[in-house]
């Protein structure tokens, strides 16, 4: 399918990342090209009623479908279109500029073929293993890539597992043929609309074993599967396009090709590859830069729904402005910084960097929201307009575990002051 030729060529706005100025790959700025056409073609005129209704995105993962994006991150010997943790983030952050929770329902199904690929590609591994975690891959990839099925990503459960502190308590207990899946995850975005559910649970060889987060498995739950619940009202304050419900799995028989990595590989892939975290941050990169185009847009009376009155000839407005600009500059410097030197085993230097980034992008869209609402005015925040949509969207990026704003600042603060093995004991 050729994006090109039903959507026009012509797009108004600039991307977010200049291929130019910022050094694209080829694949890099197509691909961006190619969201951004799409999100201001077509995902940002729906964006209002999945907001106001709390309804999944149906209509885009179906566009998504037909323009071979759901595969963005399939390896292209599986039929995907190969892109890398890099070449994603930048693409996805144009999908969040026009939709966030599309963008961020969409980094939930990606996380699926990121874990799975290039994460996985990037690690060593025993080649039996390797082979069998091929063949069990291409089954999953060729779900997505020719039947465009839709993955969800489940890890959250209330507890302190999903910031990595504890096991999981969703367990699989052994049992012929595969295993018993049980547990309750909470915030389960895509929940009553993914075909898969890639649970993290802890594996378990009885029922009465002590769990460990060394035995972290990830499968791949069929949503159809007998035992699998949602359950749960959704109606929170921003990203409500991703119906992030309940999710119950009661004595689900989960199949053994159901494994989407090898058995104890999640625990070492999340120790060796930190900046997969960041792959919540796009959504947010992109909401960043629509605050700002909003304000521009809005104070030279360019809104399309407003009446033309200009408020650029005021200086406080022209301040806001610079503002807004500088915190908009710093942000993408640092994530793009941050995205590009992304590798497993990466320097503390680099670590210490992926937290700002993800700290500075979280925090900062928010800011951005805000201080657009300020220096727009009463009549900008309307519903009719998105920008209270990216007000409220913006808030929910901090909240997002394992790097919540809150978890970066400690684990900077702790790595800058400590180096491994150091204490205060002596
Ligand atoms: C719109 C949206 C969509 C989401 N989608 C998904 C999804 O698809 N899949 C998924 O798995 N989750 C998802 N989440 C959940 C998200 O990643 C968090 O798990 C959730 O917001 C945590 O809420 P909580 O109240 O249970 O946090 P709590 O665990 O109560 O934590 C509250 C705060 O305390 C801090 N904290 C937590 N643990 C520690 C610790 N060990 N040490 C120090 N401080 C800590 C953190 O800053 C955290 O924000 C989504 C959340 C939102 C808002």
């Amino acid at each position: 399918m050729n994006l090109h030729s039903e959507l026009s060529s012509h797009v108004d706005d600039a991307p977010i990342f200049d291929p130019d100025a910022w050094n694209l790959t080829e694949k890099q700025a197509t691909l961006c090209t190619e969201t951004r056409k799409l999100g201001q073609q077509v995902l940002a005129g729906r964006a209002s009623r999945y907001d106001r209704d709390a309804v999944f995105p149906t209509e885009n993962y179906e566009d998504l479908a037909k323009h071979d994006l759901l595969g963005i991150c399939v390896p292209e010997e599986f039929g995907g279109r190969g892109a890398d943790l890099k070449t994603y983030m930048l693409a996805a952050a144009e999908i969040g500029r026009y939709c966030g929770a599309t963008a961020l329902t969409f980094n939930m199904h990606v996380s699926s073929c990121l874990w799975t690929g290039f994460l996985l590609d990037e690690l060593e591994m025993e080649p039996e293993v390797r082979a069998r975690h091929e063949q069990r891959r291409a089954v999953h990839y060729e779900r997505i890539v020719k039947q465009g099925k839709i993955y969800a990503q489940p890890f959250s459960e209330g507890g302190a597992a999903a910031a990595g502190a504890k096991a999981f308590g969703t367990h699989a207990v052994r049992v012929d043929g595969g295993w018993r899946l049980s547990g309750k995850k909470i915030f389960a975005s895509l929940s009553g609309h993914a075909d898969y559910y890639g649970a993290l649970c802890t594996e378990l060889k009885t029922p009465d074993s002590e769990p460990s987060r060394r035995n972290t498995m990830y499968l791949a739950v069929p949503a159809d599967a007998e035992g699998v619940t949602v359950e749960g009202d959704w109606d929170p304050l921003g990203m409500r396009g991703t119906v992030s419900r309940n999710l119950i799995f009661k004595d689900v028989f989960v199949p053994e090709e159901a494994l989407l990595m090898p058995r104890g590989i999640y625990f070492k892939a999340a120790k060796q590859w930190p900046h997969m975290f960041m792959t919540l941050t796009p959504s947010y990169m992109g909401i960043a830069q629509a605050c700002y185009d909003f304000t521009v847009s809005y104070l030279r009376g360019e809104v399309e729904g407003t009446p033309p009155v200009k408020r650029r000839m005021y200086p406080t407005k022209q301040l806001a402005v610079s503002q807004m600009r500088i915190m908009l500059e710093q942000t993408k410097a640092l994530w793009f910084q941050s995205i590009s030197e992304a590798r497993p085993n990466p320097s503390k230097e680099s670590l210490l960097r992926a937290w700002a980034a993800q700290y500075s992008v979280m925090e900062n869209a928010n800011e951005l929201a805000q201080l657009a609402i300020r220096t727009c005015g009463g009549q900008s925040m309307l519903k009719s307009l998105p920008l209270e949509r990216l007000y409220r969207d913006s808030r929910c990026g901090s909240l997002m575990l394992p790097w919540t704003s809150e978890l970066c600042m400690d684990m900077m603060g702790k790595a800058a002051l400590y180096e491994v093995g150091e204490n205060d004991d002596a």
